[in-house]
């Protein structure tokens, strides 16, 4: 389940705002339960370590226009009709990234869902079926006491680009100022080149 991503979503979000602690994931799954929340990205120590410096918000009111510094996530517990467990996890955060073209920083959004199929025992976490079938929903160790941040987190870090960069980087001061490649005469330039001097020398010769 895809829960639609508006403003009404953010908002309900927010409405739960702080640190999740851990809970109890079957009972979220058996009862079909519904989990939503937002916090402060520094929160995530594994995600901000290896970014350059995010805005810290302490609460929505600090909250920068630009969005940046939080996550907003929405966590649906579901069974069904083989009394398989299910989670589908939406996460959104943005993040202020450094594009490596050309070095201008660039608010990124992460928007992940992922649905995770739940298990109860760590020999459950891998199965043969997994080999044969890549496209096999990615499988889950539940807890009674589940680290939900954690999991947020490992979402997050999957969904940073790799290598990241601006879809079309902005015309910076530095590249307006350089002339225009069509203000260049070709023609021009070769009657003033030393090499077409030396052409019209060996016609003489
Ligand atoms: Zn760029």
């Amino acid at each position: 389940m895809i829960p639609t991503i508006d403003s009404q979503w953010f908002k309900s979000c927010e409405a739960h705002w702080g640190s999740v602690r851990a809970l109890d994931v079957f009972a979220i799954a058996v009862h079909n339960q519904k989990l939503q929340g937002a916090f402060s990205l520094q929160s995530l120590d594994r995600v901000v370590q290896d970014l350059s410096e995010q805005p810290y918000v302490k609460d929505l009111e600090h909250m920068p226009n630009t969005g940046l510094g939080v996550v907003w996530f929405e966590l649906t517990g579901r069974t069904d009709n083989q009394e398989r467990m299910w989670l589908d996890l939406q996460v959104v955060t943005k993040v202020s990234l450094t594009c490596q073209r050309c070095l201008v920083p660039f608010v990124f959004e992460v928007n992940e869902n992922i649905p995770f199929h739940l298990v109860r025992r760590p020999n459950q976490v891998e199965s043969e079926a997994d080999d044969i079938d890549p496209d096999a929903p990615e499988r889950l160790l539940g807890s009674g006491r589940f680290d939900l941040m954690g999991l947020i987190e490992d979402q997050i870090i999957l969904g940073l680009p790799y290598v990241p960069k601006h879809d079309v980087c902005p015309k910076t001061v530095d590249n307006r100022h350089l002339p225009e490649l069509s203000a260049v005469e070709p023609l021009e330039n070769e009657k003033k080149s030393p090499f077409h001097a030396l052409k019209v020398l060996k016609k003489d010769i």
